[in-house]
């Protein structure tokens, strides 16, 4: 991760920001029917994020995150979501589990 890449890390006064990708993955899942990933699915996905720079996992509190957008390993299993990166580094399945 460069130094223009942290000017787009979410700050702890970024809640609004996080609600609001929030409420749109929420919206967008709801919409295509709450479709989930299968477990190989999540689980790539997992990978894919605690290889990142961006994740971050707090044992203590056993809570991960994406610092990029903010949300939690439950976005992982939405089958609607993806990445926030550009290019994303995993993308939504087309087809329900
Ligand atoms: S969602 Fe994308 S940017 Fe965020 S931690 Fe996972 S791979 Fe990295």
């Amino acid at each position: 991760m460069d130094e223009n890449d942290k000017n787009d890390e979410l700050k702890p006064d970024d809640l609004g920001q996080v609600a609001k990708n929030f409420i749109g993955a929420m919206k967008n899942w709801q919409a295509a029917g709450r479709p989930v990933v299968t477990k190989q699915v999540w689980n790539e996905r997992l990978s894919i994020c605690r290889s990142c720079d961006w994740w971050q996992e707090i044992a203590k509190t056993k809570i991960a995150r994406c610092r990029k957008c903010g949300c939690s390993t439950a976005k992982l299993l939405l089958a609607t979501s993806k990445c926030p990166l550009n290019p994303p580094k995993w993308d939504v399945v087309s087809n329900k589990s």
